[in-house]
């Protein structure tokens, strides 16, 4: 998988003004909605188990906060810079709007390797950023979670170096928690589980039969993983899956869930009994019905996108596709479904966390699965509904989901005063 280019915090921004060429936008929203409320850049020294210290840099950037406390996770990457954070924070804030919970947008971003690191020094390098971003975060502020290399274990790590500076335990204040720590039931398939229910839906309104449809997967992380099993269950073919160190492809169909096994014992779903190799670019290119970008940004290029040979791309990963390639996409036929939509189901699962946390009162994986639902179903309902009924004629699926979460974003400054009507 290759690395993304710079600039990404400028393509959220050319999203916005396509959606916005579509609407009567206040010039006003735009301006508020430009650059973020605030990036940190911080130093986080760590001692290394060699006894030395070596200094990593984090930001936290808070896009926007008008429709509630900045919401969005902090990823461990090399690549995690500040323009790559500061994209990923403007993209939780339309996700958060879209998808209608009471979050702003915000995204955090540690440059390290985790794979190189120990976990003596991962959690010491956890902890060290926590305390660096303590004053801008907490559950009325800013609520982080996981993402890219970052799980569970980080997130108990943060709430207890958290309670420790405010001397006061407060799980509202992260999610993707560990379940004894205040975690939800469902939160950690759930975004796996809304990439489901966004392919379910959409299919019914396209009228495109799931009955045996081949899904190619790339990334077999949380979100890939449990992308594959839902699909799996309700009757798709999973032909394909890639991770880091390979792929592997049976037109016949795999099984996520044994797959998922040999992966856990193996480290790698390459070799996985009964299939054949596949790369990432060849699994990028090959026949499929459905291919799912379940990784890093930036997958789906200008290089690439005419390569591309899936009738539908749904994407799980955050900015798996540039300007360019999506115009490609859609010139071909594909349609293309948006990541701030596909992929909401793990920010609206942490938010059920939140009001479990808020309420100290918790709820079984049937009701978090039940409530997920709903949120999810509602919200495809309505960007299908703004993507057919828009004046001009249909408009892409990314166009019309911009356009309802802008719509919302300008309501709420219009309610708070931030512009004047
Ligand atoms: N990192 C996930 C995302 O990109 C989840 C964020 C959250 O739960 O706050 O949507």
């Amino acid at each position: 998988m290759t690395a993304k280019s710079n600039g990404h915090y400028e393509v959220v921004a050319e999203l916005v003004e396509a959606a916005a060429s579509y609407m009567d936008l206040d010039p006003q929203v735009r301006t508020l909605l430009k650059e973020p409320i605030r990036t940190l850049t911080v130093s986080i020294p760590v001692k290394m188990d060699n006894g030395r210290v070596r200094v990593f840099q984090g930001f936290r950037c808070q896009h926007n906060d008008v429709l509630g406390p900045f919401k969005g996770g902090i990823r461990f990457h090399p690549e995690a810079d500040e323009d790559e954070v500061k994209a990923l924070a403007a993209l939780m804030t339309y996700k958060c709007a879209v998808v209608g919970l009471p979050y702003g947008g915000a995204k955090g971003g540690v440059l390290c390797d985790p794979s190189k690191l120990s976990k003596g020094e991962l959690e010491r390098l956890s902890r060290g950023f926590i305390r660096a971003i303590a004053g801008i975060i907490g559950p009325d502020k800013d609520i982080p979670a996981p993402d890219i290399n970052t799980n569970a274990q980080l997130m108990g790590w943060f709430v207890d170096e958290f309670a420790k500076i405010k001397g006061a335990y407060q799980p509202g204040v992260f999610t993707g928690k560990p379940l004894i720590l205040g975690g939800s039931q469902g939160r950690i398939e759930a975004t796996g589980h809304g990439v489901m229910l966004v392919i379910r839906e959409a299919a019914k309104a396209f009228n495109f039969p799931l009955k045996n449809a081949r899904i190619a997967i790339q990334g077999f992380g949380n979100v890939g993983n449990y992308a594959a099993k839902y699909l799996h269950d309700i009757g798709c073919r999973i032909v394909a899956v890639v991770d880091v160190f390979g792929g592997v492809q049976n037109p016949n169909g795999i099984d996520p869930y044994t797959l998922k096994e040999y992966e856990q014992a193996n480290g790698s779903v390459k070799g996985f009994p009964g299939t054949k190799p596949i790369s990432s670019d060849e699994l990028l290119a090959m026949e499929c019905d459905i291919l799912i970008p379940a990784a890093l940004g930036n997958q789906l290029t200008k290089e690439n996108a005419a390569d591309v040979r899936s009738k539908w791309v749904v994407e799980a990963a955050n900015g798996p596709t540039t300007p360019e390639a999506d115009k490609i996409l859609q010139d071909n036929g594909v349609l293309v479904i948006p990541d701030i939509l596909t992929n909401a189901g793990g920010v609206s699962a942490s938010y059920f966390e939140w009001v479990q946390n808020n309420y100290s009162y918790y709820w079984s994986k049937t009701e978090v699965l039940e409530r997920l639902e709903k949120i999810m179903v509602d919200a495809f309902k309505v960007v299908y509904e703004a993507s057919q009924n828009h004046a001009s004629g249909a408009i892409p699926l990314r166009v019309a989901a911009y356009v309802v979460a802008l719509q919302r974003l300008a309501a709420a400054m219009e309610a708070r005063g931030w512009v004047l009507v």
